[in-house]
């Protein structure tokens, strides 16, 4: 079944212009912003600027210049932050997708965390 695009999507008037945003970098199809509500001293979000509802979708349909663009945007990130796990202690990447992912905004986030212990990815009792 193919993804629908809600553009009424917070990010999505994040890209409009429509709200502000803390941005950290910007490309020709991307777009790197602070996480409004941090879950960690590094908490940026990395968004490509075309309609894809989640990482799958991005990855299913997204012209190869917008994952290129997407993907070296996220190593740039990672060294402007000073997260990565070749300098320093490490990060992490998520990105939820949909209900069980608990996905909050329906547009492809990948969540960019670093700067403390981040502890185990999932909780196994869960
Ligand atoms: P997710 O649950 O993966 O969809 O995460 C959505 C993320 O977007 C959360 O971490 C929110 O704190 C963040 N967020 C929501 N609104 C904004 C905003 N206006 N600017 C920056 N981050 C936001």
């Amino acid at each position: 079944m193919a993804y629908a695009y809600d553009d009424q999507n917070i990010f999505a008037k994040i890209l409009r212009g429509e709200i502000p945003n803390n941005t950290v970098l910007e490309t020709e199809h991307t777009l790197a912003f602070a996480d409004i509500r941090p879950q960690a001293p590094t908490h940026v979000l990395v968004i490509p600027k075309g309609a894809y509802v989640t990482y799958d979708h991005f990855a299913a349909e997204a012209s190869d210049a917008e994952i290129v663009d997407f993907t070296r945007a996220v190593a740039k990130v990672v060294e402007m932050t000073g997260v990565g796990a070749d300098a320093g202690p490490g990060a992490r990447f998520i990105s939820n997708a949909g209900e069980h992912g608990v996905q909050e905004v329906p547009h492809f986030h990948l969540h960019v965390l670093g700067g403390r212990m981040l502890g185990r990815m999932l909780d196994p009792a869960e």
